[in-house]
């Protein structure tokens, strides 16, 4: 990006980056690299471990570094909020993952909604026939859940938190089609849902397993676990015994990568079956 005009320079090779503190093993280097080998893109991505107390001065100066946008990760994105203009969906989920320049403004989104919605898209097509979804949990990814399934039309959504209080400010910020019930409800909400979203971090290798009994489910129900290592929880192991069509976390970390890429180079990539390949082979060596 020059300076002076606040253009990008097209004759430099764009980079962008994924800022995070500590910089965890991340697998969006190699979704990137992937997407920009494939599309013949001279361009970098790149992991920049910065603290709390680094992260405005990076960000605010974004272009200075050499950078066309950035990924922002734990523990920042709530601050990457306050210092970029965030569009809808990165002020209802209250945290940005994705920066990018439109003209000299940096922008911010929460790309885990369209990641959401267009895993559940490929991997069960018609999934929002339902009027009803069932979701577990009420952190940050419950948010972006939350806010796709009412921006797709879901009838109704309801919310099951372990701390009942955030469930409750979860519905109350979204409106009347949110309805938080207690944890101890899930049983009595699975005959009715359409749609069974798990974001909290339950079945997680090293984590307990989430107890469902998914034979409670409708039998055109869908299943959708956010958590991606192990690739299969025993959650979707269930559901697929059971014949009940589901989507995976991984999937969903693939298609959220899909919007900061074409932002920032141009082009919109595909989330490839080699792909896919490629970043489980990367996760079974964790
Ligand atoms: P978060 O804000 O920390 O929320 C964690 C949620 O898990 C809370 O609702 C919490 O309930 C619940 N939880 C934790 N331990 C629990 C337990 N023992 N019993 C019942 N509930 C429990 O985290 P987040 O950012 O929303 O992420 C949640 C999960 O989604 C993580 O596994 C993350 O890896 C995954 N995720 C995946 C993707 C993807 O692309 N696939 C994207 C985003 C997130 P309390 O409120 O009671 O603490």
């Amino acid at each position: 990006m020059s300076e002076l005009t606040g253009m990008i320079d097209e004759t430099r090779t764009r980079a962008a980056c994924l800022i995070g503190w500590p910089a965890a093993h991340s697998r969006s280097p190699l979704i990137h690299h992937y997407w920009l080998r494939k599309l013949g893109i001279a361009g970098g991505y790149s992991i920049e471990a910065v603290p709390p107390e680094g992260f405005a001065e990076l960000v605010l100066n974004l272009a200075r570094h050499g950078f066309v946008g950035a990924n922002v990760t734990i523990p920042h994105k709530e601050r990457a909020l306050a210092l970029t203009v965030p569009d809808e969906r990165a002020r209802a989920v209250g945290a940005a993952n994705t920066l990018w320049y439109d003209g000299t403004e940096l922008r911010s989104t929460n790309t885990d909604v369209e990641g959401f919605i267009d895993n559940l898209d490929a991997s069960a097509p018609g999934w929002d026939a339902g009027e009803d979804a069932l979701v577990l949990g009420a952190g940050g990814a419950a948010r972006a859940v939350v806010f796709g399934l009412l921006d797709r039309g879901i009838g109704r959504v309801v919310v099951a938190n372990r701390t009942f209080e955030r469930a409750r400010a979860l519905a109350e910020q979204f409106g009347p089609r949110v309805e938080a019930v207690a944890w101890e409800a899930i049983g009595d909400c699975l005959p009715r849902a359409e749609l069974l979203v798990n974001t909290t971090s339950l079945g997680m290798r090293g984590q307990p397993g989430l107890d469902i009994d998914v034979g409670a489910l409708p039998s055109r129900a869908v299943v959708n676990d956010l958590v991606y290592v192990p690739l299969v929880t025993p959650l979707l192991a269930a559901a697929k015994a059971r014949g009940l069509r589901t989507a995976d976390g991984l999937g969903m970390l693939l298609h959220q990568a899909v919007r900061g890429f074409e932002l920032w180079f141009g082009q919109r990539p595909e989330v490839t079956a080699e792909l896919r390949a490629l970043v489980e082979a990367d996760l079974t060596r964790m």
